[in-house]
């Protein structure tokens, strides 16, 4: 089985510091939870950047280029910028989008399907995902497919069928977000069989999905993500102090499954990346 790449999504849009004093939201913030997960055994860091002083979510390729420089600076983990844009209304939200990939992280998130978040549309019109993936594609920026119900996968194989994002295709499979596909064992074995020859993929489960999905990812030779984004809860009533304290956990589950985690090297080889540097 291939060695494990464990994803930390440090912040996403949601949560906040009132609901976990631990949520980072300035990029020095965002920085050091990042390295601190790369020490911990995280390959790869998904990140999203806030307003600094009111954790409001915020597309600001400034607050980007800075998180991005003070990873650079500390460590070689793989960095995936978020182009979800949730929250980004108006004029040239494709643009604005798209920002991150201009800084050339290893990894965009793409997402490429609509979906209800309970009270929100979370809307990826056709054109949209096309758009982004020509535009990862000729910046040489992997796109990291994010799905939240089993048509998005569907519609991922149209895009891969058309030679719009390069091999291995890599997806995140996003189980357990109200009201995408709910996140059960019998789920999870679904979207696993629905992806197309040679995909490369991770789990993330959300809140108290969180362990049983990727402790399934793990056996299944998946591979998982973990991280305030998803999950602000160790166990039960538990607030994890950091997003490293998930990432350790991911780490003694692997090896109790006995599963070896990768390196940010090794996991550039089984995402198809070039070597660094
Ligand atoms: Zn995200």
């Amino acid at each position: 089985m291939d060695k494990l790449i464990i994803t930390a999504a440090l912040t996403g849009s949601r949560p906040t510091k009132a609901m976990n004093p631990a949520v980072p939201y300035s990029p020095a913030e965002i920085a050091a939870e990042a390295v601190a997960c790369a020490r911990a055994g995280a390959a790869v860091v998904h990140i999203h950047v806030r307003d600094p002083l009111t954790g409001a979510p915020s597309s600001d390729p400034a607050l980007f280029t800075e998180v991005v420089a003070r990873i650079r600076e500390a460590c070689d983990v793989l960095i995936n910028l978020t182009t979800s844009g949730l929250h980004i209304e108006g004029e040239d939200v494709v643009a604005r989008r798209l920002a991150p990939v201009a800084l050339r992280p290893e990894l965009c998130s793409l997402d490429i399907g609509s979906v209800n978040f309970r009270d929100r549309l979370f809307a990826n019109p056709p054109d949209w995902g096309e758009t982004a993936a020509r535009a990862m594609q000729e910046a040489g920026v992997k796109p990291e497919i994010e799905v939240f119900d089993v048509g998005h996968i569907h519609q991922a194989r149209h895009l891969i069928e058309r030679g719009l994002i390069d091999p291995p295709p890599y997806f995140q499979l996003c189980m357990g977000v109200d009201w995408g596909i709910p996140a059960t064992a019998e789920n999870l074995l679904f979207m696993q069989r629905q992806l197309p020859p040679g995909a490369v993929w991770s789990v993330l489960g959300v809140g108290r999905a969180q362990l049983p999905m990727i402790t399934l990812g793990i056996l299944l030779g998946g591979h998982i993500r973990v991280g305030f984004e998803d999950n602000l809860y160790l166990r039960k009533g538990v607030l994890a102090p950091s997003n490293a304290a998930f990432v350790e956990m991911a780490v003694h589950l692997a090896h109790q499954l006995q599963r070896e985690v990768a390196t940010p090297a090794e996991a550039r080889a089984l995402l198809g990346l070039r070597p660094a540097g």
